[in-house]
Formats: structure tokens, C-alpha cells, sequence
């Protein structure tokens, strides 16, 4: 297998996958959304509560702020020493949140005691509060996985068949540019088919064709196109990495147990 990175932002990644299997990367793409530990807030306890909205409410909101934390200091609740309900400083993360008067809750009003915790967003909003409003409330976070519950979910990840098109017997070089403008009629061809007027008309911006040229499209079952993007505290790149982490790991017990 091999992996060649083609466009890498702070919360996307695309990348190819070569000479794999499909069940790769099917287990590839399933483990990066399900099994790969974020962190959000699991409990709420509310001290004082005068604001318009009910404690569920908020406690929702609340859960669904994602947060950096650094990863090689935290582990899954169920992966725990301390194996206790409460948990312990290497599974659970406390914060407090204290506001009262007119002002806009946000993320960056919640104070984990861990300062290396932070929000992804900063200024997602909670709550609105009015003048003799007020909230006060404890929290707990942890980390959870995507299989667990949506909010817990590390990243966006999907991939299709890398695509090549053929001019004339020729391969051409943006073949995933042009499969995207593609119309059925080439993609479903059964072989190299003659270029006429429509087929012209949707590819006349990404390559140079004439009518009568012959166009084939081609789907390489053993390369795959990925797109990551992050929709927690983890990096695209790194959640690639933990995934793959995982399916070893998990090969490993697998083996062990036989
Ligand atoms: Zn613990």
C-alpha cells in the first residue's frame, strides 16, 4: 500500500490510497468517523440557572462544543486505570463556567482546570443572558467515539475509485478534474466511446478533445480517492494516523485471541 497526500489544509486532507483493497478502505474510512477518541462534555451540573433556557438545553449545547486536547495525555473512560465511575485526572477533564449580566456565552467562557484543553472555536455561541440573568454550572468532559455518539465524531471521511480518462489510448493528466464534469454516457461506457456534440459540450473546459475523438473512463478498483475533514480537535493528518493506529491495534487483539 501506499499513500500520496494531494492537498493537505488545517481541516481537510485528500489523499490516494494505492494498491489496497476495498475493505481497507472501507475499514480505513469507518474507523477515522466511529472510532477515533474526541473530546466533549458529558455531564453537566448546574449550580445556578436564571437564564431563559432549560439545564437540557444547555447541557446539549454545551456537549457539542469539540475541544482540542493534547492526545497522548488522555484515554477513553473504558481504557482507564482508575477504572471508576468518576474517573481521574488521565480520563476526564473538569470545567467550570460562571456568567451572570447581559452577555453572550460563549465556548471560550467554559474554564477546563486543564489549561492545554481548549475550543475548537472559541466563539461558539451558548447562551445569550440578559441583564439579571445568570449561570453557573460544572462540567465534565471526556473522551467518547463517534460509534458512541455523534458528538464524540472525529472527522467527515469518504472516498470513491480514483477515476483515469483516456483520449484516443492516451491518459489524461487532470483525469479527476474531468470526472467530475464527466457525463453518465462516459462513465458508464462499456470501453472507449466516440466524442460527439454533448459529451464535447460538458468536458470543452477541461480538456482538449474534438468530435470524433475516442474518450474512455476507467475506474482503478484498487486506488481510492480520500477526503478527510476534521470536525473535532484533531487534525486531519492525525486522524489518519490514530485510525490506522487503531486497526492495528485491533488486528493485534484479533490475533492474540486466536
Ligand atoms: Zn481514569
Amino acid at each position: 500500500m501506499e499513500v500520496e497526500i494531494l492537498e493537505e489544509k488545517e481541516k481537510k486532507i485528500r489523499f490516494l490510497l494505492k494498491d489496497a483493497k476495498t475493505q481497507f478502505a472501507n475499514a480505513l474510512r469507518r474507523t477515522m468517523i466511529g472510532k477515533v477518541p474526541t473530546m466533549a462534555v458529558k455531564e453537566v451540573d448546574f449550580i445556578n440557572n436564571t437564564s431563559g433556557l432549560f439545564d437540557e438545553i444547555i447541557a446539549h449545547r454545551i456537549g457539542m462544543v469539540p475541544w482540542k486536547f493534547p492526545e497522548e495525555e488522555y484515554r477513553l473512560p473504558e481504557n482507564c486505570e482508575c477504572d471508576s465511575e468518576e474517573g481521574c485526572p488521565n480520563c476526564r477533564v473538569e470545567m467550570v463556567l460562571k456568567k451572570e449580566g447581559e452577555a453572550y456565552v460563549k465556548a471560550k467562557h467554559i474554564k477546563p482546570t486543564d489549561k492545554k484543553v481548549t475550543p475548537v472555536n472559541p466563539d461558539i455561541l451558548v447562551i445569550k443572558l440578559l441583564e439579571d440573568q445568570e449561570l453557573e454550572l460544572e462540567a465534565k468532559a471526556v473522551l467518547g467515539t463517534g460509534k458512541q455518539h455523534a458528538k464524540f465524531q472525529a472527522a467527515v471521511a469518504s472516498y470513491k475509485y480514483y477515476p483515469e480518462i483516456k483520449v484516443n489510448g492516451e491518459k489524461v493528466e487532470n483525469s479527476e478534474e474531468v470526472a467530475k464534469v464527466a457525463t453518465e454516457k462516459v462513465k458508464n461506457a462499456d470501453g472507449p466511446i466516440k466524442v460527439d456534440e454533448s459529451i464535447l459540450y460538458s468536458l470543452r473546459n477541461t480538456i482538449d478533445i474534438e468530435e470524433g475523438d475516442e474518450i474512455e473512463y476507467l475506474e482503478h478498483r484498487d486506488k481510492f480517492l480520500f477526503e478527510v475533514e476534521t470536525v473535532s480537535g484533531i487534525e486531519p493528518r492525525k486522524i489518519v494516523r490514530k485510525a490506522i493506529d487503531i486497526i492495528e491495534e485491533e488486528l493485534e487483539e484479533f490475533e492474540n485471541s486466536l
